[in-house]
């Protein structure tokens, strides 16, 4: 199964249609560039796409090359805020829409988490909130999260845990494929590497980009650009500052496949492990305050020495084995260290940037989480101009002023 493009029927409503979807006031397709290939800028060109516009996604180094690869990837409703705990729940919906139509591959094998007493008040505030819904948490005692799941060993003085049957997992960098094979199927084009270095704006309006492999002219842009907003922002001469937020993740090779589950150890590690037995594992936090970290924790940087590299992917490893005996000695593929997009108060930016005609914003953390649900309400508000009322506890006015 694909993405269709929506069918416009004739006489009124054709006309009506078409200007409410793809087309301009010229009559012509509405041209889009969307900036940045990771998951939500994919999502977001396969909605547009699927929408009518002429679509065309910048992607400086490779889809999925951002944030998107080096993440967890836990689909999950688990914040400690009702509304947005609401918007994710929209999007799982929105994730089982699209996995089914685009052929994604997630793992809907549900999550357990556990915490011990340091962390036990900001896990209940969660699960409280999760009670609320259709998946509620089932709680569980440290002694029978081994019962249900015999290959997890979470020790003594587990606090409170609980197990949810809804959330997935997913490999990131194949749903990045996904979305944006569904968006050039409806005439989207793919650029990359194609860094955009300009944006033009006339009149205070969006009148193209100006990019590595030339110049382009659109009626719109998207920045989907992950923690490279900020200069994104400042090509409109807007400011927009986020948080540094780095994380360690750890691929290993293929074991037999025990798990369908995402595991949280109390806000220390999370961990899954794919259908061909891959085990995914990283650290909850970013990494403690020491000298051989004093870099990675003041700036976005690759590994600074291949010896530190390798020491926590087998520092993750035996780790993780505290709880999973059965991801002991497995081999490393991929360490990454990843930083997270991360807007100043935890939650989604998304909508219009202010001040500029036709120049729209997504960032934020949770992204895999979000993206059928950011995609589908960002194709909208770029195509016919109509709020999405849940999306209005996020808008860029927060942070980003005219
Ligand atoms: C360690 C870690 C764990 C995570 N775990 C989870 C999780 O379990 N669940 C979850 O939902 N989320 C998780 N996240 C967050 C999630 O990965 C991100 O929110 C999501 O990937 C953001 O997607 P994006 O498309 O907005 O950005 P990105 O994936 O960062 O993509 C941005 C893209 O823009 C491109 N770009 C930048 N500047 C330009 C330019 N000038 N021109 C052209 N292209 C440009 C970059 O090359 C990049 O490919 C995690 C993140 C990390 C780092």
């Amino acid at each position: 199964m694909t993405f269709q493009r929506r069918t416009v029927l004739g006489g009124m409503t054709a006309l009506a249609a078409l200007h409410a979807t793809g087309a301009c006031a010229q009559n012509r397709r509405k041209r889009v560039g969307v900036i940045g290939g990771g998951l939500i800028g994919a999502s977001i060109a396969a909605q547009l796409a699927k929408a009518g516009a002429d679509v065309i996604v910048f992607e400086k180094v490779r889809p999925a090359a951002g944030a998107t690869e080096k993440s967890v990837a836990w689909i999950n409703p688990v914040v400690n805020d009702a509304h947005y705990m609401k918007l994710r729940l929209q999007s799982m919906a929105a994730w089982l829409e699209d996995d089914r139509a685009l052929g994604m591959k997630a793992i809907w094998g549900g999550s357990l988490s556990w915490a011990y007493s340091d962390k036990k008040d900001s896990l209940q505030k969660k699960a409280t909130l999760l009670e609320a819904t259709d998946d509620p948490p089932r709680y569980l005692t440290g002694a029978q999260i081994t019962k249900a799941e015999p290959g997890i060993l979470p020790g003594d003085g587990v606090e409170l845990a609980f197990q949810t049957a809804k959330d997935g997992h997913v490999d990131p960098v194949f749903a990045t494929q996904c979305y944006l094979a569904a968006a050039k199927r409806l005439g989207a084009k793919v650029l990359y590497p194609c860094e955009v270095t300009a944006i033009k704006v006339r009149g205070g309006a969006v009148v193209g980009v100006a990019t590595t492999k030339g110049d382009f002219d659109l009626d719109h842009v998207v920045s989907v650009t992950g923690t490279d907003t900020p200069r994104i922002m400042a090509l409109l001469d807007r400011k927009l500052e986020l948080a540094h937020k780095p994380g360690l993740v750890v691929h290993t090779a293929p074991r037999p496949v025990t798990t369908k589950l995402v595991y949280e150890a109390s806000s220390i590690l999370e961990f899954k492990q794919y259908a061909d037995g891959r085990y995914l594992t990283s650290f909850t936090s970013g990494p403690p305050n020491l000298p051989q970290h004093a870099e990675i924790l003041q700036h976005q940087m690759a590994y600074p020495d291949p010896a530190l590299q390798q020491r926590h992917g087998e520092l993750l490893i035996e780790r993780t084995a505290q709880y999973m005996p059965a991801i002991a000695g497995a081999t490393p593929t991929k360490v990454l260290l990843g930083f997270r997009p991360y807007p100043l108060d935890n939650k989604p930016i998304a909508g219009p940037v202010p001040g500029v005609k036709g120049a729209y914003v997504v960032v934020t953390h949770s992204g895999i989480t979000l993206a059928p649900i950011l995609g589908r309400h960002a194709a909208q508000e770029i195509m016919t101009g109509v709020e999405a009322p849940i999306l209005a506890p996020y808008r860029p006015t927060r942070y980003i002023t005219a």
